[in-house]
């Protein structure tokens, strides 16, 4: 089996997502880049098995997403997602894809998530991609079109058409300009009413922009109840406050 150590490592880091409560059985995807430019995929089932996760529970995929390795099932829908991420940004090295719950309320209404915190600070923007999936699905059963679906990809096209005719234009347009941003951060982005996606240059990163995502989207859900209504995305920070502590 190759990549052992690499195996060895996604588990115990998806172990931990699942005990910070990044990752649920309402699905997710996790995955890195190895060196020789292979991809190991977390496997479709493993959500509906609630993530009870083994070494051989990865697929190995090529950039273009043939079958490299097969030992256990095959990439989740959203395969592609991943691909394209990797091929836009050359210096990402891990993709995580969750249906975390305070990232989620924002994409659930389509809107971007805020940064109220310092460790989102760093992220810039966290767009929402947004696709109508349900119309997307059905106008592809209906009128099927040829798409160029991964090997190693679970036998969904019509999930695959959201991912290849809505996302990956929206990708090109909105992430791939913000490959030069991996220098320096990683990047986040969530897709309409279904979950987030964090990129950086390695897995242990990556883990910890989904978790910097759910700090400041959870922050920014509780801000009203001190606030009477109002979210504050910018700094609010008075120089007057310099050296100050706040007093009841
Ligand atoms: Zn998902």
């Amino acid at each position: 089996m190759r990549y052992e150590t690499a195996r060895r490592h996604l588990v115990s880091v998806i172990e931990d997502m699942v005990a910070w409560q990044l990752l649920n059985p309402a699905g997710g995807a996790v995955s890195v880049r190895m060196p020789d430019g292979n991809i190991l995929l977390s496997c479709t089932r493993l959500a509906f098995d609630r993530w009870k996760v083994s070494p051989r529970d990865f697929i190995v995929l090529a950039p273009d997403g043939e079958i490299i390795e097969q030992t256990g099932g095959l990439g989740a829908s959203g395969t592609p997602v991943h691909l394209d991420l990797y091929r836009m940004l050359p210096r990402a090295g891990a993709v995580v894809h969750t249906h975390a719950p305070y990232s989620l309320v924002y994409a659930s209404l389509g809107l971007p998530v805020p940064s109220v915190t310092n460790r989102a600070d760093t992220f810039g923007d966290i767009p929402c991609l947004l696709a109508d999936d349900s119309a997307v699905k059905a106008d592809f059963i209906a009128n099927p079109v040829p798409l160029d679906l991964p090997a190693g990809m679970v036998n969904r096209p019509d999930v695959a058409a959201v991912s290849l005719l809505e996302y990956r234009p929206q990708l090109e347009k909105v992430i791939a300009p913000r490959a030069d941003e991996l220098q320096r951060h990683g990047l986040a982005f969530t897709l309409y009413r279904h979950g987030a996606f964090t990129v950086g240059r390695q897995l242990e990163e990556t883990v910890d922009l989904m978790l910097r995502l759910e700090e400041t989207a959870r922050t920014a859900l509780l801000q009203p109840q001190l606030t009477g209504g109002a979210v504050y995305p910018n700094r609010v920070f008075r120089p007057e406050w310099r050296g100050a502590a706040a007093q009841p």
